[in-house]
């Protein structure tokens, strides 16, 4: 038995930002994981794979729809699938073998194996009881199942993101059920890859809880694109024979149903917290209607000594989020003060064009009966983005009518998700949008149109 500060169980970004924080500020730390490598369903079968076939099928797509354009003449590449996998795990093997090494230099114990907690102040991995001042859970989330549906998820036909990540083909059609974030991502990821890609939403419109004019746009561009949308549809079944399935849904409209075929279903209907295995009922720890971990304002909960951050608790199940809780969290136990900013968390989708934004939308603003005024700059008018055939989207800030204070920024652009992020610090010390319009930007950038949209919210842009 080893006895710890802190045992932190999860190695996602929430568990290893927290293990490496606490480490820092001089606890004794270890961090259970059951993975048979750190980082969590991020840097797994997360963000970063994701980020990798995104990465690489956009490649295809510039030499496909620009390269000739330029000037640059012959044959478009063809896809070697198992070599962008192998990429892609390869980039998986870098980051998760970055964590280990950030492990070791911060003298953090990695206790491998599935964690559950006998009592508080103990943490079971395997037939050994550690105990610990303080333990943290990061136990992150997974793949939901489609609401009031029956549907089987085999990874093969019908999968998560997880299978899609690693289908042995590209299919040549694919039906992603929910038109969210991943979604959207693993499906503009196959459609350049060559797939018939269809998206059925149950809302409609896709991407809930972003600016209504963004997400229309954004469907209109993915449209462009070759993705075919059906919103407004509840999918009541998924059935599969011989390899290949049959996705039945009922327009919400006048009740109608209707069926579609496809070599693969990608269920993106959002995710769950996952706590299974860790013994919380037993300890009556809390959870929330939504089975969530709940948590006080330190990321408490109600058991002394038990904290809990990141996706297996209220808010966006995103990584930084999860990260940001991490630090904080690690902060308030070693007795100084954590800190997290809810209402300046950037969402980003990395589609290309990217989505990007922050604060406040028009449509949460309206409700909430506050004066306030846009300012929009199109990527029309941007050079930077007019050399790269990017020029479709459209920055929006939203200010406070009165007192010209930044609420919110929306972006659908090239590079939407880096520059989000200048916003982001002008809203943590409550800037105005005269001053990000009066902040010298350098040109030819795309964030010469965040300038130029904050520069819309008082006399004009320049280039509009
Ligand atoms: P996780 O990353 O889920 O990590 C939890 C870890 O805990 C897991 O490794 C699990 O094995 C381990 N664990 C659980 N229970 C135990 C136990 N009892 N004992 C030992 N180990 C245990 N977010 C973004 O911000 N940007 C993106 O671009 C993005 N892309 C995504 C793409 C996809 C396809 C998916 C699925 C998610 C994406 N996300 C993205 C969401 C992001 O991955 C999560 O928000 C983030 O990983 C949550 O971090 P976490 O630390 O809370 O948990």
């Amino acid at each position: 038995m080893a006895s710890y500060d802190v045992i932190v169980i999860g190695s996602g970004p929430g568990g290893y930002v927290c293990a490496i924080r606490c480490a820092q500020l001089g606890l004794k730390t270890a961090c259970v994981e059951g993975r048979e490598t750190l980082g969590g369903t991020c840097l797994n079968v997360g963000c970063i794979p994701s980020k990798a076939l995104l990465h690489a099928s956009h490649q295809l797509h510039e030499a496909e729809h620009n390269f000739a354009k330029m000037g640059l003449k012959g044959k478009s590449p063809s896809v070697d699938w198992k070599q962008m996998l192998a990429y892609k795990d390869d980039v998986i093997g870098q980051n998760t073998k970055g964590i280990e090494f950030l492990f070791k230099k911060n003298k953090i114990d990695w206790l491998k194996g599935w964690g559950s907690i006998p009592e508080a102040g103990k943490v079971k991995v395997g037939d050994e009881v550690h105990e610990a001042k303080h333990i943290v859970i990061a136990s992150g989330s997974e793949a939901a199942s489609v609401p009031g549906a029956e549907v089987t998820i085999d990874e093969k036909t019908v999968v998560t993101s997880t299978g899609a990540l690693e289908l042995p083909k590209v299919p040549k059609s694919m039906i992603v059920i929910g038109g969210g974030v991943i979604g959207l991502e693993m499906g503009s990821v196959y459609s350049r890859l060559g797939s018939e890609v269809t998206v059925i939403e149950y809302l409609d419109q896709i991407t809930p809880g972003v600016d209504m004019e963004v997400s229309r746009n954004f469907q209109k561009i993915l449209k462009k694109q070759g993705i075919n949308f059906i919103t407004g549809a509840g999918v009541s079944k998924v059935e599969t024979s011989g390899g290949k399935a049959t996705v039945h849904y009922t327009l919400r409209k006048d009740d109608s149903e209707a069926s579609l075929d496809a070599d693969v279903v990608l269920v993106a209907t959002g995710r769950k917290p996952f706590t299974d295995g860790l013994g919380l009922d037993a300890l009556g720890v809390e959870l929330t209607k939504r089975g969530q971990i709940a948590t006080d304002k330190g990321w408490q909960t109600n058991v002394k000594g038990i904290y809990a951050i990141g996706d297996a608790i209220t808010g966006p199940m995103l990584a930084h989020k999860a990260e940001d809780e991490g630090m904080a969290v690690a902060e308030e136990i070693a007795g100084k003060h954590g800190h997290v900013n809810y209402g300046v968390i950037p969402g980003v989708i990395y589609t290309h064009p990217e989505v990007a934004f922050v604060g406040q939308t028009e449509e949460l603003l309206k409700d909430e009966g506050r004066a306030y005024k846009v300012g929009k700059f199109s990527f029309m008018g941007n050079g930077r983005a007019k050399a790269v055939f990017a020029a479709d989207g459209f920055v929006k800030i939203l200010a406070d009518k009165d007192t010209d204070r930044i609420l919110g920024a929306h972006i659908i652009g090239p590079g939407a998700g880096d520059l989000i992020h200048e916003v982001c610090v002008a809203m943590e010390f409550g800037a105005s949008a005269q001053d990000l319009a009066l902040t010298c930007h350098a040109h030819p950038t795309f964030s010469e149109a965040v300038r130029e949209a904050a520069l819309a919210c008082g006399d004009g842009a320049i280039h509009a």
